[in-house]
């Protein structure tokens, strides 16, 4: 079986290899053939991969360039999508970026995979399509209502998958999944950000009130989730993941705060992000009960465990942090 995944130089995409790679080794037989997509912008590092084994090849290119989709496309049997620009903050700074990889890419995608007849595209989205959520949690019934241009942008996607389910026949399978957390996380992303800072003695903004909230999954378990819904799911549905550890920014700067061995010295109050979303909470009962779901990680343990990666791997993100901002 061969499978094309995309955006696999970031985040959680390099989580979603190392595991297929490791599940092959253990197991001895059944592991995919990986190739990875991946034009490394800012987010993407090579280093994430494994590159030495035998099993996997990388690609670096634009899911929004046909060519190089097509001929990639056209020797997969699946394709796992996670290729995006995917930070809001960023989004809110210019969104062009956000719509050509975001919409045009995955349209791209979609157009070699119906071309070529990939058994099926695994699409994935997040929480934030449904927009900001006061009380009770989303369904995958609930209209999607976005806000941010990141959030708009994979909206956008997440519903253009889907309409290649109903309006081809396409094999599409929507994920959405809450905020992630675990080693490799690119240091822009709250959680590193402030592990980084503190750890080079620094201090951590945290926006507005510090009152908004988000449910937190451990990577690990996110990337379970999205081989779940790869291997048991069904064509042209879409399923909400989440890990049942909502936190308010406050509550998760404390848990930070305490892993680092720091005080509330260290944190400073900045101006809000605009249009920042109150709330996101999804209700995963279906992957649960469908497919059997459940995380694994604790979200203590699984804190603790990614500071220590922070602590021991800052040759991994000293560089990264120098093409931030200041
Ligand atoms: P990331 O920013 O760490 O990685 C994105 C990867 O995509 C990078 O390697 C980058 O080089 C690559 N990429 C960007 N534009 C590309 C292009 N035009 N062509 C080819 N490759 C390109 O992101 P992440 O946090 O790993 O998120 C992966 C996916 O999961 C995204 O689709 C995101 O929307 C979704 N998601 C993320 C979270 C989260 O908490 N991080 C939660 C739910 C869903």
């Amino acid at each position: 079986m061969k499978l094309l995944v995309t955006g696999a130089a970031g985040f959680i995409g390099s989580a979603y290899v190392r595991m297929l790679l490791a599940a092959g080794t253990s197991r001895g037989d059944d592991v995919p053939r990986v190739t990875v997509l991946d034009n490394l912008t800012y987010a993407g590092s090579l280093d994430n991969l494994d590159l030495a084994d035998p099993r996997l090849t990388f690609v670096r290119g634009d899911i929004c360039d046909a060519r190089v989709v097509d001929r990639l496309v056209g020797s997969a049997d699946q394709i796992v999508h996670f290729a995006a620009e995917s930070h809001v903050d960023r989004s809110i700074d210019s969104a062009e970026a956000f719509v050509r990889t975001n919409v045009t890419g995955t349209q791209t995608l979609l157009d070699a995979a119906l071309r070529h007849g990939v058994d099926r595209f695994v699409h994935v989205s997040t929480d934030e399509v449904y927009g900001s959520v006061e009380s009770g949690s989303s369904s995958e019934h609930d209209a999607l209502d976005p806000n941010s241009p990141y959030a708009a942008s994979k909206a956008a996607s997440d519903l253009l998958a889907l309409s290649y389910h109903r309006t081809h026949g396409l094999d599409v399978r929507v994920t959405r999944c809450c905020n992630n957390y675990g080693p490799r996380q690119f240091p822009e992303k709250i959680i590193p950000l402030f592990l980084t800072r503190l750890l080079d003695g620094g201090d951590v903004p945290l926006y507005g009130d510090g009152l908004n909230r988000r449910d937190w999954l451990h990577v690990e378990d996110h990337c379970r989730a999205v081989d779940l819904v790869r291997t048991a799911g069904a064509p042209g549905r879409v399923y909400n993941i989440s890990g049942g550890i909502e936190l308010s920014n406050r509550e998760l700067t404390e848990h930070l705060l305490d892993a680092c061995g720091a005080d509330w010295g260290r944190v400073r109050y900045v101006p809000d992000r605009k249009g920042h979303d109150r709330r996101y909470s999804v209700d995963d009962s279906r992957v649960r009960t469908e497919l059997g779901y459940r995380p694994r990680h604790d979200f203590t343990s699984g804190l603790d465990a990614t500071f220590a990666w922070y602590r021991d791997n800052r040759e991994w993100w000293e560089p990264l942090k120098r093409r931030l901002p200041a």
